[in-house]
């Protein structure tokens, strides 16, 4: 026999089983969207590799070891998409969409990171993104974070989550704060870690977001730029918590929250769980106002959050939901009975638009039949064999229900069901 070929590590196979948790999860997030007055987006996978290093930053994780980056036939250099926003925002400048405009878009899709696959962390996997542009205060900040919290309401995983904020200040304030933060590392150079050595000349603010445990004591000790901002952040920030206050939106300031991301500005912030270890992330986001100029356009404010749906899904696991099951199983015996059933369960379709019929497909005797029924979880097995041919009539079994068998008209099914239906 010859190898099977299997996925690629770290790219998973949404199986049917878990469909319907990603189906529910999807019309959650276009409902919370449409609720807030969002519009869809939808953007090309493959983009020029170009954008991604002008956009996320050269000195990044997802630039420097993460990306999926190809020559195409023209030797073009192409990469899959790590994330949403520089495709958003090159999407924006080429259709002209910030003209004197303001935008609430939203996109939902596979992103492509080369890191070592893990619980929580894959090498493809799917964000939802949201992102504003042409809002420059703190209340389309608000907006998004309680947006967020919709929709964490509706999927049931309110307690789970908690919200992380801090700001970055301006782009001067953080080049000031950068130069304190530098003086203040270089005096213990020799306790830093080989990445944060690099990042000492390159971002030393990330630095600041290093999950080594050997570090933790000496980050604790750096400045704080929260510290060292101007009255008009400052004021900035703290009209945002009072909006989060007013609307009773918990949360904490934590003021080594940097992103790992080079494009962002004053507020940032995540929405993260204990229960999925070290991939605790579910959310996060911030503002970017300098990202559109940096791709060639006029400034324009933005913010936004992207959310990471796997380890939503992994979340929404623990809880109780329901898959889909069939109204109704037609189960048949013989050419006439199959002839019919395929027509009825055509014509049930159409009276009953917003039920799942199954039709039994294939031979097998009337008892495998219902075992088939009985496995989709289907509530009722309608039967259609000779007897009932011969008689205009159905047969209705009850699968779930402690309940006789019922014989009925064949024209009588659809009132049958209805009243089923009806009284649930
Ligand atoms: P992390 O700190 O977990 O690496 P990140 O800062 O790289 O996250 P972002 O680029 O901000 O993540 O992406 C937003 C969200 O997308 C994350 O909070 C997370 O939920 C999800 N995400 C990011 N990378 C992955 C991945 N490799 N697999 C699954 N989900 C991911
Ligand atoms: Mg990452």
């Amino acid at each position: 026999m010859s190898k099977k070929i299997l996925a690629i590590r770290g790219m998973h196979d949404i199986l049917p089983q878990r469909t319907p948790l990603w189906q529910l999860l999807e019309t959650a997030v276009a409902d919370v969207c449409h609720q807030y007055g969002f519009s869809e987006i939808r953007m090309p996978i493959v983009e020029s590799t170009d954008l991604f290093c002008r956009s996320i930053g050269e000195v990044t994780d997802i630039v420097e070891k993460e990306m999926y980056t190809f020559e195409d036939r023209n030797g073009d250099s192409l990469s899959l998409r790590p994330e949403g926003t520089a495709s958003c925002v090159r999407a924006g400048l080429e259709h002209g969409l910030f003209h004197n405009q303001v935008q609430r878009l939203w996109y939902q899709g596979p992103m492509f990171r080369h890191e070592r696959p893990q619980k929580g962390r894959y090498r493809q996997f799917h964000q939802v993104g949201v992102e504003c542009f042409g809002m420059a205060g703190p209340e389309i900040e608000a907006e998004i974070i309680l947006m967020s919290s919709r929709l964490w309401k509706k999927l049931g995983l309110a307690d789970e989550l908690s919200l992380e904020i801090n700001t970055l200040g301006s782009s001067e304030e953080r080049a000031s704060y950068r130069e304190t933060l530098v003086a203040f590392f270089e005096k213990s150079r020799d306790l830093l870690d080989e990445d944060s050595q690099r990042r000492l000349t390159s971002n030393p603010l990330r630095i600041l977001d290093s999950k080594n445990p050997k570090m933790q004591t000496l980050i604790e000790q750096a400045p704080r730029l929260l510290d060292s901002l101007g009255e008009a952040s400052k004021q900035h920030f703290e009209t945002l918590t009072a909006y989060l206050g007013d609307a009773g939106i918990n949360y904490k300031i934590n003021p080594r929250l940097v992103r790992g991301l080079d494009y962002y500005s004053h507020t940032v912030f995540e929405w993260t769980t204990t229960l999925l270890g070290a991939q605790g992330t579910v959310c996060a986001g911030g503002r970017y106002d300098s990202l559109i100029e940096q791709l060639g356009g006029r400034a324009t404010p933005a913010v936004g959050f992207a959310l990471g749906m796997e380890r939503l899904i992994l979340l929404m696991k623990e809880q109780k939901w329901s898959a889909p099951q069939p109204l109704a199983y037609i189960v048949h015996q013989g050419e006439l009975a199959k002839k019919r059933a395929l027509s009825m369960a055509e014509s049930l379709r159409e009276a009953l638009p917003d039920s799942r019929i199954v039709l039994h497909c294939g031979e097998g005797s009337m008892k495998s039949q219902f075992k088939k029924a009985d496995k989709t979880g289907a509530r009722l097995a309608i039967i259609l064999a000779e007897q009932e041919i011969e008689q205009a009539q159905v047969g209705i079994k009850f699968l779930r229900e402690d309940k006789e068998q019922v014989q009925l008209g064949q024209n009588e099914l659809n009132d049958f069901l209805n009243k089923i239906l009806k009284v649930g």
